[in-house]
């Protein structure tokens, strides 16, 4: 029976991607993470939910460290574990971890460069010399985020000239061409029209293919729409965790009831 136990703990240990036990999370003396426990399965997508301010944002920053880069920011107890690794371990290069773990933010923000550069700037920081290798990474990668058949005649043109969503797309075919494991997304529709919004939630859910994802969103009906799991936040504290269909049907706690059905936040 114990033996038996312990085989489900080692399966499921090998099968979370990203791992959380018992984080704890300050802003110089402020807490803004309690006690956060949550694992993330392979090639799923999980959407992080709750009110502005309940530490959305800094927990998917921190599994690429992230938050490295804000003074006195850090994790005062638990571990993080990506992929078997305990991200703050001396071993752990955090350059590198953020290949493996990549981002898109809010606002789009591509470089002053053009498309074909937008694309290439990671791999060619990876080392990638040879141009017909660039060429092939940078197509893929367009082609993942559905954007070559809008772009391939015009690679060479800055990407300032794209569309909002356009320029949107062009960030995460940033992100997914130094192939991550994890894509992290920081409510990257929230500055989009609801036409660009539908293909970025198309494109989406096509990564769950290949990329584990996670999401912090604002908008409910988008977690309903890509999201395998939900995450429902309250003031620092990870209140519900469930498959998202669970969540916005059946909520056990009596918080994410409230939230979800508006009542506040
Ligand atoms: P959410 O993503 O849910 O809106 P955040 O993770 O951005 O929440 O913020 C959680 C808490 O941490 C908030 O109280 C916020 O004010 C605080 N916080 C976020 N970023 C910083 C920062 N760079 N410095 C200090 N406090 C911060």
């Amino acid at each position: 029976m114990h033996d038996t136990i312990q085989t489900q703990e080692s399966t499921e240990k090998a099968t979370s991607v990203i791992e959380v036990d018992g984080v704890d999370f300050c802003y110089g003396d402020s807490m803004a993470l309690k006690g956060i426990d949550l694992k993330v399965p392979p090639r799923e997508i999980v959407a992080f939910i709750g009110p502005s301010g309940c530490g959305k944002s800094t927990l998917l920053r921190c599994f690429n460290r992230m938050n490295d880069l804000v003074p006195g920011a850090r994790v005062t107890k638990g571990t993080i574990h990506v992929n078997g690794s305990e991200i703050h371990s001396p071993e752990v290069d955090p350059v590198e971890l953020r290949r493996r773990v990549g981002m898109v933010f809010q606002k789009s923000n591509p470089f002053p460069r053009s498309i074909y550069e937008n694309v290439a700037y990671g791999p060619r920081i990876s080392g990638v010399v040879d141009k017909g290798e660039m060429d092939g990474i940078v197509e893929k990668a367009l082609k993942g985020s559905a954007l070559w058949d809008e772009v391939k005649d015009r690679l060479d043109e800055s990407a300032f000239g794209l569309s909002g969503g356009q320029q949107q797309r062009l960030c995460i075919a940033r992100a997914i061409a130094v192939r991550p494991e994890i894509v992290l997304m920081d409510e990257p529709c929230s500055a989009l029209d609801p036409i660009a919004t539908a293909k970025v939630e198309e494109l989406i859910l096509e990564l769950r293919r290949e990329f584990t994802i996670v999401i912090v969103t604002h908008n409910m009906q988008q977690a309903t729409r890509v999201s395998d799991k939900t995450a429902f936040f309250y003031l620092g504290e990870l209140v519900e965790y469930d498959q998202t269909s669970a969540i916005f049907s059946n909520p056990k706690r009596r918080e994410t009831e409230d939230y979800i059905s508006g009542r506040f936040g």
